[in-house]
């Protein structure tokens, strides 16, 4: 089977689908791999790096893009380079499928088999390939390094002979994967962290983390089968954000990472709140980029309010550590690849019944077969 990890072409995407670490395993499986040149330009892997794994390297793009069996790459294709696919073939990427009705029709009109990171079941056998986590870990790492970037004072307490300066206050809305990991990358810069989650079992996790949990009753909040929350009543919302009001209030940096799965995240801190914050505040909103968790932020840009409070929308926070981030992402593809792989046939088994692939696998066949996006 021939392997092939295109170069990123969105100018915000920094990371590779395969790093050469991927690459060297997935031809000791006994697959072909080609990767284009330049694809590790931007997280330090030079192509001889790549050619030193195995891979071969390519600059016919199309050629490689109509010629693989399996194509690896980070963000969702256009639909012109959809149409370049040959039948049959595997594509595996992060696809948005929520907001991409028609790249999906174009996927099932090629034939193809359209495997969406995100729809990678979050079990324990499949945490393995489950990129979202690998790449929420790394993002809140960056988001709170990013913060300590921009704020005027520092993070840990400091006892001096000109006096005591005092810890910073962190507040990290949304305990998830990327949450638990600014809560310990900002108790290990010395900050006092204060956490709230909708779900009661993140906020344990956060006290084991060396964190405060804030306790406000929403009364029964729910989650899907998946362990993701489900989205507030109206009157939960409303609740949560006067309860958390104060907290932010006296927050030196507030982390945001609150997401509803399939929807839109939700606005969580509102203008009025920012407004209340001291002047030198910090605001990192993980969320930005799908809608943001706090009102005014812009997505990828780092803006000032007229109190003085740095709102920081940027994208792809994972990106800003890209050798890492591409390390473990292709990982993850590396191992969902040997998972599913015949050792005799030498192929990428495709087994509609398989748990993880029925949860992943959205078009085979000619077909859109994710039964929440037949419709
Ligand atoms: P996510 O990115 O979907 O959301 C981030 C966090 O925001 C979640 O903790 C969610 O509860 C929270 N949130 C939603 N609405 C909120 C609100 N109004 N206020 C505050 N917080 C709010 O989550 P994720 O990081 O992808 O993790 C989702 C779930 O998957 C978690 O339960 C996690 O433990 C689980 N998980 C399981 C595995 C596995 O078993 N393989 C791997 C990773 C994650």
């Amino acid at each position: 089977m021939k392997i092939f990890a295109p170069k990123e072409t969105d100018t915000i995407e920094t990371r590779a689908a395969l790093d050469p670490a991927a690459v060297k395993k997935l031809t000791g499986l006994g697959a072909e791999v080609v990767v284009e040149s330049g694809i590790g330009d931007r997280c330090d892997h030079p192509d001889s790096s790549y050619e030193e794994a195995g891979a071969s390297i390519t600059t016919d793009r199309s050629g490689a893009l109509g010629s693989a069996d399996i194509v690896t790459r980070v963000r969702k294709p256009s639909e012109e380079e959809v149409a370049l696919l040959k039948e049959g073939a595997i594509h595996i990427s992060f696809l948005d499928p929520f907001n991409e009705p028609e790249l999906i029709k174009k996927f099932a009109g090629q034939k193809t088999t359209a495997i969406s990171l995100e729809m990678i079941p979050r079990t324990t056998l499949a945490q393995k390939m489950d990129a979202i986590s690998s790449q929420a870990n790394l993002a809140g790492y960056v988001a709170v390094i990013t913060a300590a970037d921009r704020l005027n004072s520092i993070f840990p307490m400091m006892m001096t002979p000109a006096g005591t300066i005092s810890p910073a206050k962190v507040f990290v809305l949304g305990i998830g994967v990327a949450g638990l990991q600014a809560i310990a990358t900002a108790k290990r810069l010395g900050a006092r962290v204060t956490a709230f989650d909708v779900r009661a079992e993140a906020l344990e996790q956060a006290e084991s983390l060396g964190a405060k949990a804030l306790k406000i009753d929403l009364g029964e909040t729910g989650g899907t089968d998946q362990g993701y929350a489900k989205e507030l009543t109206p009157e939960q919302l409303q609740k949560q954000i006067d309860a958390q009001a104060k907290v932010c209030a006296q927050s030196d940096v507030v982390i945001t990472t609150a997401k509803v799965f399939g929807r839109k995240p939700p606005v969580l801190i509102k203008k009025n709140v920012v407004d209340s914050m001291q002047p030198g505040a910090v605001i990192v909103d993980l969320a930005a980029e799908t809608g943001g968790n706090v009102e005014g932020v812009t997505p990828g840009e780092e803006t000032v309010t007229e109190n003085g409070v740095k709102l920081v929308g940027l994208a792809n926070f994972e990106g800003k550590v890209s050798k890492h981030a591409s390390q473990v992402l292709g990982a993850n593809f590396a191992n969902m690849i040997e998972h599913f792989w015949d050792e005799e046939a030498k192929i990428f088994k495709l087994d509609l019944e398989d748990d993880i692939q029925k949860g992943c696998v959205i078009t085979h066949g000619g077909e859109v077969v994710h039964e929440r996006f037949k419709d």
